[in-house]
């Protein structure tokens, strides 16, 4: 990601200090020479930053060879990366929320304008656990705090995400009522033992646990269990739910794809109706367009079937297709519709 930058800007901004005075002896700030100019990918175009460096005015002051720059130019990019620190967000969110591989992060940036590869991908990951783990340990011991005073203790979980096959996996312990992350770390082994000297420094701040989380995974519950035993200990219920609904989910899929089947005709009618400019071809894109709309649906299982969810809507769809017809009393319309269900 050093290679050199070749990226063309399709704006260049510009930033000065937040403040416009020294602020040791309040005399006015001067540009002095331009701090630095950095053209970033954000997830809004191709960005020029320009960090203009400024100077208090006054010879006597003790801040006179101080540089002043603006913060806010600076906490657009890390140093050494060309991508923009709200593309490293999304990165991570792609990667822990969605769970999607290097490859589908790839396609995601690429569809949205920002140009990567596989590898780019799998730098900007790398960086965005850096970065995980430095807010980590930032602040939050007072979060944990305010949260003893409210709930009389912490709850604590830990999971595990592997980003790719083979690669290390990468374990986050979070307090559960503040939803504050504690900690992050690459680990080799998952061992129990090594697990333990992760979670350690968390118990060593001395606050009262209420309670542990997690999954099925058992050396995460062994950990725990051996380091703390009086504790209770809960298997996390979204993991919990996920997996006693897996069958469910599993058939509601098929439903999805079984109905998705059916409506594949869809692009013939668009073809025929795109070459017409009747009140009938106009309602029949509309039709076209709510099934497409339809067909990308993907819910959130376990709690929203996305099968379920296709399944209601294209049945409304029908039903408003029907009416439609029957406004207009065309039996052999009609007749067509149903023997196309
Ligand atoms: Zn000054």
């Amino acid at each position: 990601m050093r290679t050199k930058n070749r990226l063309v800007a399709d704006e260049i901004k510009y930033f000065r200090p937040e403040f416009s005075n020294c602020p040791t002896c309040q005399s006015k700030l001067d540009y002095c020479h331009t701090v630095s100019k950095k053209t970033i990918s954000t997830l809004n175009g191709v960005k020029t930053i320009v960090n203009m460096g400024y100077r208090c005015t006054n010879p006597e002051c003790k801040n006179i060879s101080t540089v002043f720059r603006s913060a806010q130019a600076e906490h657009l990019s890390v140093k050494h990366i060309t991508y923009g620190i709200d593309v490293l967000a999304f990165v991570g969110e792609l990667r822990f929320k969605e769970h999607k591989t290097r490859k589908e992060i790839m396609n995601v940036l690429n569809g949205l304008g920002v140009v990567v590869s596989e590898r780019h991908v799998q730098k900007l990951y790398e960086r965005y656990t850096v970065l995980l783990r430095a807010s980590a340990e930032y602040n939050s011991k007072e979060i944990l705090k305010e949260t003893v005073e409210t709930h009389g203790g912490i709850i604590l979980s830990m999971d595990g995400v592997q980003p790719e096959k083979g690669n290390e996996t990468l374990y986050v312990i979070r307090e559960v009522l503040s939803g504050t992350i504690l900690a992050a770390k690459n680990v080799k082994s998952s061992s129990t033992e090594e697990l333990m000297e992760f979670i350690k420094p968390i118990i060593g701040y001395g606050f009262p646990i209420l309670g542990f989380v997690s999954d099925g995974q058992k050396s995460i519950r062994l950990a725990f269990e051996t380091l703390s035993p009086e504790t209770p200990y809960q298997y996390c219920q979204f993991h919990y739910l996920k997996d006693i609904s897996k069958p469910v989910v599993d058939k509601d899929r098929k439903l999805k794809t079984n109905i998705k089947k059916k409506l594949r005709g869809i692009r013939e009618i668009e073809k025929k109706a795109l070459k017409e400019d009747t009140l009938e071809s106009e309602t029949t894109l509309a039709y076209t367009a709510a099934i497409r709309s339809v067909l990308l649906e993907d819910g959130c299982p376990p709690l929203e079937l996305p099968g379920i969810k296709v399944y209601e809507q294209t049945k409304l769809i029908q039903d408003s297709l029907e009416k439609c017809l029957d406004k207009k009393g065309a039996p052999c319309t009609r007749k067509a519709v149903q023997n196309s269900q």
